[in-house]
C-alpha cells in the first residue's frame, strides 16, 4: 500500500513528510499551537530544534537565540527556563516556547513521530555535553524510541552515534554540497557512520538521488514549502522531506498517489 516508484522505477516507501518547526508557514515558527495541530496531521513526523538553558532545562526553539521569533532578546544557553518562558513568540496567539517534556506529552498519544535536530549555539559550536541529556529526556519519556536525529554538525552526529544507536541523518547544506561535492559528501557519511543525507530541496535531482542511493545511502531532503518542490520530492520519492506547510504536503501527497496508483 504505502510504496512509490523513485527514477529508476524501483519500488520505495511512501515518501515521509515532516511538519518542519510545527508547520512554520501555517502555524509559525516553533509554536505551541503548530505542535498541537502536527501531532492530530496525518503525516509520519513532527521536526524540530533543541537547545539547553543555563539551568539545565531543553527547550524546543528554532534560533539559539530569542529575538528573531519572540518579544525577547538573548541566547537560549545563557537564560534559565523562566526567563526563557516568559518570551512570547510572534504570531503565535501569545504562546510561549515548548520545553523538550512538554512536547513529548504533546506526542504521547500522537501516531506522529520525532525528528529532532541537533542545533549549534549562537557561537556556532556543538553544545558541549548537550546530546546525551536530550537522549536522556526522550527515554525518560518513552520518545527516544520514536525519534530520528538531525544535524547538520558532523560532532553533533558524532556524539549521537557514541550515545544512541536511533537513526541519524546528515543535513547537508548548499555550500557543502557544492564545496565537497556528493563523492565527498558520500565519503565523509561513511567515515562518520551516518546513513542517510538530507539536502535542500532545491539542490536534489534525480542524478543527485542516484548517486546517493546507489552508496548504500538513504536520501532525504529539507525545505520543501511550494507546491513544485513538494511535487519534486515526491516524483524523486525521497524518503522522507521537511515542509513548513504540511497540509498542503498532505493534500499533495495524497494527489500524487492517487495519480500514481491510476497510472
Ligand atoms: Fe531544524
Amino acid at each position: 500500500m504505502n510504496l512509490s516508484k523513485d527514477e529508476t522505477g524501483k519500488t520505495r516507501l511512501m515518501t515521509r513528510i515532516a511538519s518542519h518547526r510545527g508547520g512554520t508557514l501555517e502555524y509559525g515558527d516553533s509554536t505551541p499551537r503548530g505542535f498541537a495541530a502536527t501531532a492530530a496531521m496525518a503525516l509520519e513526523e513532527v521536526e524540530f530544534d533543541v537547545h539547553p538553558t543555563a539551568d539545565g532545562a531543553i527547550v524546543v526553539h528554532h534560533d539559539p537565540t530569542l529575538e528573531g521569533t519572540t518579544d525577547r532578546c538573548g541566547a537560549i544557553a545563557g537564560l534559565t527556563l523562566a526567563e526563557v518562558k516568559s518570551a512570547t513568540i510572534h504570531y503565535s496567539a501569545g504562546g510561549h516556547p515548548l520545553t523538550l517534556e512538554e512536547l513529548c506529552a504533546l506526542y504521547a498519544s500522537s501516531s506522529v513521530d520525532f525528528r529532532c535536530e541537533i542545533k549549534p549555539g549562537a557561537d556556532g559550536l556543538a553544545y558541549p555535553g548537550f546530546v546525551p541529556k536530550v537522549i536522556d529526556l526522550l527515554a525518560r519519556h518513552d520518545m527516544l524510541a520514536r525519534t530520528t536525529f538531525s544535524s547538520f554538525l558532523l560532532s553533533s552526529l558524532d556524539d549521537l552515534m557514541a550515545a544512541t544507536d536511533r537513526p541519524r541523518l546528515w543535513l547537508v547544506s548548499p555550500p557543502v554540497l557544492k564545496q565537497v561535492g556528493v563523492h565527498g559528501v558520500i565519503e565523509l557519511c561513511k567515515a562518520h557512520g551516518v546513513p542517510e543525507i538530507g539536502v535542500h530541496i532545491d539542490t536534489a535531482d534525480a542524478a543527485l538521488a542516484k548517486v546517493i542511493r546507489a552508496a548504500g545511502l538513504d536520501f532525504g531532503c529539507w525545505a520543501a514549502h511550494a507546491p513544485a518542490q513538494i511535487d519534486k520530492a515526491l516524483t524523486l520519492s525521497v524518503k522522507v522531506f521537511t515542509t513548513d506547510r504540511p497540509t498542503l504536503a498532505i493534500g499533495l501527497r495524497t494527489a500524487f498517489r492517487e495519480k500514481e496508483t491510476e497510472a
